[in-house]
């Protein structure tokens, strides 16, 4: 069947045999790994499904996600997987260098406003380290963790957006971190006019809602059309969707076929989080973000497709995830994300590798840094991992459910606001504003102002609580709020974080 699939794709692409002769020669596995922004773990439908239900304390939303459900049970699948910043640009940081943010370089959400939030060309990345090892790399979507710079490929010395400040950004390719194959921009909302710069800084607009046309980008890549890819080598491919993120209010924002599904259903049978807040002017928004998942399913859906067409789904690893969750009128906020709520932190992690990963739901906290490592040990490339990574490889606890390895206890959670300014008005550092810990049992974040005080302390029994709807007493829950303190005070300093290294928690105990 390989061999045949081979031929027909050497047929395809009217490549010299001998090319596709040597590709039978590496037989690496090939990685896909695609992440959606804003698509919460409870949002994926399997988890209200037998063999994955008993697994959670919480209800899947009432979404379609047929494409996911079935890949699910192909998988391991994560309950647990943590967004510990959940925010587009530190997650993303994260993600690709496998470093906390107050190490990767993106600190912050990476805007014109912020010059020193983004990935340095000297940092070693998933790419750098797969393209090192012989790997064909492609990039397609979103990247959002690189500076906005006066560099528009089709207005020298300008910005690729006239917005102040701007966001969206045009990635040069010596910050392109090992992806020789580029289709992608920085961050951009409009899910059915999007755009993207290829490898050599082309623009495309091509009038598609975005995740369609970026599976559609992602099957040519696969089955190597108009010889985009060196078939000699395995590859490394992301895919990066922009929806489910916002916006989510009109029939701009998502496909009819999908929207259909949730159209004039009472909302109280789609947002059915007891923690929902049904009377938030964001209500509206539910069937058009529900819609946005149903949509990112199929077309994750057309990758797996192309995959298995192309003879290549064997030997590939699969990962599904997400930049982090979203709130959805649960907790009265507005805010999306960016806070310790498990919609916003908890994020989808499944990971299908056949003949070498046993499908299984795992409980495993992992963090946004070790996924880099971890998909690097699937991957074979563990002795690959850079010295700077601070996450942790977990790719031999998910290939054997009972190993005696060490499972992660905890998981930080991290946020930062905008800091010191420089004359010109733009933020040059940050402000360590929140950090907490997320343990199976309790989730506890504190946050403080500018002179270390405590603002706001949020505390919750997740196990007993899943909901987060009663915000424990500090003073009377006092000895499991000092065991948690003390263990996120050991974490903060192993990552070096300005908790710690500036006395912050220090102070804080003391009071
Ligand atoms: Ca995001």
């Amino acid at each position: 069947m390989k061999n045949k699939t081979n031929k027909i794709l050497c047929g395809l692409m009217l490549a010299p045999y001998t090319l596709c002769a040597a590709a039978q020669t590496d037989n690496r596995p090939n990685v896909i790994y695609v992440f959606p922004d804003q698509l919460r773990n409870c949002a994926l439908n399997f988890w209200s499904q037998e063999g994955f239900r008993d697994n959670v304390n919480f209800k899947a939303d009432p979404t379609h996600t047929p494409h996911i459900d079935r890949f699910a049970r192909e998988s391991v699948v994560l309950t647990s997987a943590q967004s510990n910043f959940p925010l587009s640009s530190p997650h993303r940081g994260s993600l690709l260098t496998g470093m906390y943010p107050n190490r990767s370089g993106v600190s912050l959400n990476c805007n014109s406003d912020r010059p020193n939030s983004y990935i340095r060309e000297s940092t070693t990345c998933i790419g750098d380290v797969f393209s090192s090892n012989g790997y064909d790399c492609a990039y397609i979507g979103k990247l959002h963790t690189d500076r906005p710079e006066r560099n528009d490929p089709d207005r020298p010395g300008q910005y690729v957006q006239d917005a102040n400040p701007v966001w969206d950004a045009f990635t040069p390719v010596e910050r392109r971190h090992g992806f020789n194959y580029w289709y992608s921009y920085g961050t951009f909302d409009q899910h059915k006019n999007p755009h993207y710069w290829d490898n050599k800084g082309v623009k495309h607009e091509p009038h598609e809602w975005s995740p369609i046309h970026e599976a559609k980008v992602a099957a040519a890549y696969i089955r190597n059309q108009a010889n985009v890819r060196d078939t000699k080598k395995p590859f490394f491919m992301m895919v990066a969707m922009n929806p489910p993120h916002s916006p989510y209010r009109s029939m701009d924002d998502c496909m009819p076929e999908d929207y259909a599904l949730y159209a004039n259903k009472p909302i109280d049978s789609l947002l059915i989080r007891p923690n929902a807040n049904l009377h938030m002017d964001k209500v509206k928004s539910a069937a058009y973000y529900f819609a946005s998942v149903s949509g990112v399913d199929r077309a994750f859906g057309m990758i797996l497709d192309a995959l298995k067409e192309a003879g290549l789904d064997k030997n590939t690893i699969v990962i599904f995830s997400s930049d982090h969750g979203e709130t959805m009128c649960s907790q009265n906020t507005d805010d999306p994300k960016n806070s310790p709520y498990t919609e916003a932190m908890n994020i989808p992690f499944i990971v299908r590798y056949p003949g070498h990963l046993t499908p299984r739901v795992d409980p495993l906290l992992m963090s946004s840094p070790d996924i880099m490592p971890t998909v690097l040990g699937l991957a074979g490339l563990g002795k690959d991992i850079p010295s700077t990574v601070q996450g942790r490889d977990y790719s031999d606890l998910l290939s054997h459910e009972n190993l005696k390895a060490k499972r992660p206890d905890a998981a930080l959670y991290i946020q930062n606001v905008n800091g010191e300014k420089d004359a010109a008005g733009k933020t040059i550092d940050y402000f360590p504003s929140a950090r907490g810990i997320k343990t199976a049992q309790y989730t506890l974040a504190i946050f403080i102002d500018k002179k270390y005080r405590v603002k706001q302390t949020l505390f919750f029994d997740d196990q007993n609580d899943p909901y987060q709807q009663h915000n424990l007493d500090v003073n009377a829950h006092k000895a499991v709020y000092k065991k948690l303190f003390k263990r996120m005070t050991q974490l903060l300093k192993e990552v070096d974080d300005p908790w710690y290294s500036k006395g912050i928690v220090k102070k804080l105990k003391n009071k």
